[in-house]
């Protein structure tokens, strides 16, 4: 079994999805792709969080031809590597229901930037798809549509997915659309949300490149 800690990775990911409460039952998917080759790793669909193992995890090519694994991928397998097809800087991806998020995406609004985090994590709106049935192509095309540039977006009637160069990168963007999407109700039922200006956003997402500790150099 090729890639074990990557695969322990995802399985880890997937876990805490489920624990942290981001989804129910087996929904959401997690996918990790091996940088500089054309494969990915991604959970098997509908498969229970708590008794998932690193051996059940599907490696897949990029054209989503299985390589190794005795399950089927995530149904999501089309819009995992359409966002990977057109983002060649990203490497993770985490795909989950959680209530406040999917409120917008029910609502098919934006979440704002109304939080230092979220300028800092995601740096932008996060939009919402048009309307696609889950799993299919177009869905997946709509949504690597909508995210663009970007590092989130929401998939309307449906839920969340957030991008990362790794999946603890993922799993936050993930983690701050959820809780902006939870103050920004808050905050309206208080008269209102102001959302950051681009300026004030553009200081705090390059700010926060800086941001945390360095390892000490060795000298
Ligand atoms: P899978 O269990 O097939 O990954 O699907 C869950 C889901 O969230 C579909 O959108
Ligand atoms: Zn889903």
């Amino acid at each position: 079994m090729r890639f074990g800690p990557e695969r322990k990775m995802v399985v880890d990911t997937a876990r805490q999805i489920y624990r942290a409460g981001l989804v129910i039952g087996t929904w959401g998917n997690v996918s990790l792709k091996i940088a500089g080759q054309p494969l990915v790793l991604i959970t098997p669909s509908g498969m229970d969080y708590q008794s998932m193992e690193a051996e059940d995890i599907v490696l897949m090519d990029m054209e989503g031809q299985q390589v190794e694994g005795n399950w089927k991928p995530s149904s999501e397998l089309p819009l995992h590597l359409a966002i990977y097809r057109r983002r060649p800087d990203l490497l993770a991806i985490v795909h989950v229901h959680s209530s406040f998020a999917t409120a917008f995406a029910v609502a098919r609004q934006s979440i704002p930037v109304i939080m230092e985090e979220t300028a800092q994590v995601i740096g932008h709106p996060i939009q919402t798809a048009p309307y696609a049935l889950a799993g299919s192509r177009r869905v997946a095309e709509l949504a690597a549509d909508t995210l663009g540039l970007g590092k989130a977006v929401l998939l309307a009637n449906h839920g969340l997915v957030g991008t990362g160069t790794n999946l603890q990168e993922a799993l936050r963007v993930c983690q701050i659309a959820e809780e902006t999407a939870r103050e920004t109700l808050l905050a309206r039922m208080l008269g209102g949300a102001y959302s950051l200006t681009p300026e004030e956003i553009a200081i705090l997402h390059q700010g926060y490149l800086k941001y945390g500790q360095k390892k000490p150099s060795s000298k």
